[in-house]
């Protein structure tokens, strides 16, 4: 029988396809096809088919989807270190956004994305979720990086550093929209900062223009319970009855945070098919709250997880975000049973994807999808035994390390270095802006 050619077969001791079956497969092979996944099999069955241009073999290796970083702020990572132990609210308006006014530049946000891009693809990530002002310059530094992206474009009322007022927030948006458009490693997405920063005027108009142009829209959302609290004062309901009133509880939806929510809001939140994207680091971190995530599952709610930035995590590191999520799934649940590794690990994929609106291309190695994948080896001792590669990447996951990672069938990092960065240029210009940064942390 003639072997079919396929551009690259990458063996590997352990394949995490995460669906249809979320278990380990042990000797299995994934064969690519240009941008996507063309086949997978056990690996003896696998070569016997296919004729591979360039073979790869990880004999003590475990191949994952690419991870999904569903909630962050990628430029955000300069400001990493600058605002430790504070509560949400200071921390916010005493320190993050102070500092913000002072550096927030296309510069800035182009140094900053490429940290954070070169970070993330080192610990197995193919796409992330970006909140931020200048989308448009993360949108060129994703490309160049080849690293994929949903740039949910900032929408303030007031005046920030990208756009005076929510008419150019819109514009500005717009036009991104339309630059990218073809591009197939950048989506826009509608990022209203939170209801309590953004009028009920300006989420209706959201509402209006995601309908027409069928885009998503991300929001942080019940992130503390004094949020809640000051919703109930001024509006005299939630804001996920804001929300609802105005028609925004829709699949459509990527609420962040949702530390303080009740059993009715869940109920709702499940029956109108809207995503949650957990963020244990950030909460925790912050004391904001508990992210009911078993709960939410039981009713039927998606799940995602994201780092948030890296100003209020300290790391980019999702799967490191994924074994808090489970840690915190069992204090919350009281049960040993919730959060299992495999289910974290699903979360950062699958249910990235899901949340994405992106289920039928990314997230899981199945045939046809987008070959978006990670390969994960040993980064020390640490790593033996390995009974069980879910346990191993989730509670143990610096043991391993992401040696490859592909993004659309392109290669984004070999051998843990990212592959289309240029790492000098990219130090220079991170030596200038933390420069800026530290000249007024010194005044402070
Ligand atoms: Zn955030």
């Amino acid at each position: 029988m003639q072997k079919i050619v396929c551009d690259t077969l990458i063996d590997a001791l352990y394949v995490l396809p995460i669906a249809p079956e979320n278990r380990a497969f042990k000797n299995f092979s994934v064969c690519l096809q240009r941008d996507r996944i063309e086949a997978i099999g056990p690996s003896h069955e696998v070569l016997a088919k296919y004729a591979p241009e360039q073979h790869l073999r990880f004999p003590d290796g475990i191949l994952t989807p690419g991870l999904i970083n569903a909630h962050g702020h990628a430029a955000m990572t300069l400001l990493r270190g600058a605002g430790e132990d504070m509560l949400l609210e200071p921390w916010l308006r005493q320190r993050i956004w102070p500092l913000e006014s002072q550096l927030v530049n296309p510069e800035f946000v182009e140094a900053g994305v490429e940290l954070a891009i070169a970070e993330m693809l080192g610990r197995g990530t193919t796409t992330f979720v970006d909140m931020y002002f200048f989308p448009e310059v993360a949108a060129q530094v994703a490309s160049r990086s080849n690293m994929r992206t949903v740039l949910a474009f900032p929408i303030f009322d007031g005046t920030n550093s990208w756009a005076r007022g929510v008419e150019e927030c819109f514009r500005l948006g717009f036009a991104l929209h339309d630059a990218v458009r073809g591009n197939p490693l950048v989506n826009v997405a509608f990022g209203p900062h939170a209801p309590y920063s953004v009028s009920r005027r300006t989420l209706e108009r959201i509402r209006m223009y995601s309908d027409e142009l069928d885009l998503p829209i991300h929001i942080h959302l019940h992130e503390t319970a004094a949020e809640v609290a000051a919703a109930h004062e001024k509006e005299g309901r939630s804001w996920i009855a804001v929300l609802d009133e105005i028609g925004l509880l829709n699949p459509q939806l990527q609420a962040v945070h949702m530390t303080t929510v009740t059993p009715t809001e869940i109920e709702r939140f499940a029956e109108a098919g809207a995503h949650v994207i957990h963020c244990p680091g950030s909460n925790m971190k912050l004391a904001d709250g508990i992210c009911p995530v078993t709960a939410m599952e039981a009713a039927g709610i998606n799940v995602a997880i994201g780092t948030d930035g890296g100003a209020s995590n300290n790391s980019l590191d999702v799967l490191h975000d994924g074994r808090l999520a489970s840690l915190l799934a069992k204090i919350d649940a009281s049960r040993a049973d919730a959060g299992a590794a495999r289910d974290s690990l699903r979360k950062i994929t699958l249910g990235g994807a899901r949340a994405l609106g992106r289920e039928e291309d990314l997230g899981s190695i199945e045939p046809g999808k987008l070959a978006d994948l990670a390969v994960f080896t040993p980064a020390s001792i640490a790593s033996l035994p390995l009974y069980d590669p879910f346990a191993a990447l989730l509670h143990n996951g610096s043991a391993w390390r992401a040696h490859s990672v592909w993004v659309g069938g392109v290669q984004s990092l070999t051998n843990g270095v990212p592959a289309h960065i240029d790492v000098d240029a990219m130090n220079a210009r991170l030596k200038t802006q933390i420069g800026r940064v530290e000249a007024i942390l010194q005044k402070s």
